[in-house]
């Protein structure tokens, strides 16, 4: 038997199969279309007859509901399933019951890295589930990237996933907005670059300007000063940014979104606090 059999070989599943064999270890793979395994088998695979078949199976695909799909009936007794697709923790813990519904056992992962940084320095996965079951794995995933336990619940890997993304996703669509309004203004995406990585590097950083930390902090305290800068004050220079975008004549969709919601944290008696405020709402929709 393989030592691991990928299932799914999109982009990611493919280079993960590749990366499980450039470190030395038995690999089979399975995909619903069938010819993309041609590539992994030319480099050594071996085709996998069904989707159960190995002891551990290492799922990529592109939603939970493709992993029912690929197992149909298949018992999975003794089997280990680690499913690094995206869902929601509720589908992730549906899926574990299902797994071992029939005799198996379920690890889930989010990989919080494209298929060119799988297998580098810098690649993590966040992986949820029985620990010692993962233990025993671990250095087999270890080929994929560094192994980052989150606990038992296995839809918590999807929260940490999602969390991540959302700061992915948002943040980077924030980028465009200020490099098409730099654009709108005769400034090119070169000319602003340096500015907006500063912005991110401070954000996240430790210095004066760190204001993850400093969130995080506040929030993890239950206080939200706003000594030097108030909601109030925030909620406006807010407002600023939507018009500034709206003379300019872009999309302004999630930038009004923000607004409103700094706007709801002044209207809820809270304007005389800081921007880390802006969570109780969030947190009362
Ligand atoms: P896709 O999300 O497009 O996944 C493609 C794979 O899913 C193919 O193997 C495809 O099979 C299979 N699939 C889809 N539906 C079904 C089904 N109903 N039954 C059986 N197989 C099915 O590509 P990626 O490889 O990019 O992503 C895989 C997962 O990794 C996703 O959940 C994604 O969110 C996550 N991810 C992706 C990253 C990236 O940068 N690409 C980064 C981090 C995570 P077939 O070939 O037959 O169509």
């Amino acid at each position: 038997m393989s030592d691991v059999t990928v299932v799914g070989l999109g982009p990611m599943g493919s280079k993960m199969a590749e990366t499980f064999l450039a470190a030395g270890h038995g690999v089979a793979v399975w995909n619903r279309t069938a010819s993309k395994a041609g590539p992994l088998v030319a480099k050594g695979a071996r085709r996998a007859a069904t989707a159960a078949d190995g002891g551990l199976l290492v799922v990529s695909q592109t939603h939970y509901q493709a992993m029912y799909d690929s197992l149909g009936d298949a018992r999975l007794d003794g089997k280990v399933v680690v499913n690094l697709s995206s869902g929601t923790p509720e589908e992730l813990r549906a899926a574990a019951r299902w797994v071992e519904g029939r005799g198996g056992v379920l690890i889930t992962g989010g990989i919080m890295v494209p298929p060119p940084v799988i297998g580098r320095q810098g690649a993590y996965t966040f992986y949820s589930g029985p620990k010692d079951v993962l233990d025993r794995h671990a250095a087999t995933l270890a080929a994929l990237s560094e192994v980052t336990y989150v606990g038992a619940d296995q839809g918590l890997a999807m929260t940490y996933y999602q969390a991540q993304l959302l700061i992915f996703f948002t943040g980077l669509t924030t980028f465009m907005h200020a490099l098409a309004l730099m654009r709108a203004a005769g400034v090119s995406p070169e000319e602003f670059l340096p500015f907006a990585q500063e912005t991110f590097t401070q954000l996240g950083g430790d210095g004066p300007m760190g204001f993850a930390k400093i969130i995080a902090a506040e929030i993890a305290a239950g206080v939200h000063p706003g000594t030097d800068n108030t909601m109030h004050m925030q909620a406006i220079g807010m407002g600023h940014v939507v018009e500034t975008l709206e003379e300019a004549g872009l999309e302004i969709t999630v930038p009004k979104a923000v607004h409103a919601l700094f706007d709801r944290a002044v209207a809820e008696g809270r304007g005389d606090e800081g921007i880390s405020t802006v969570i109780e709402s969030i947190r009362k929709p």
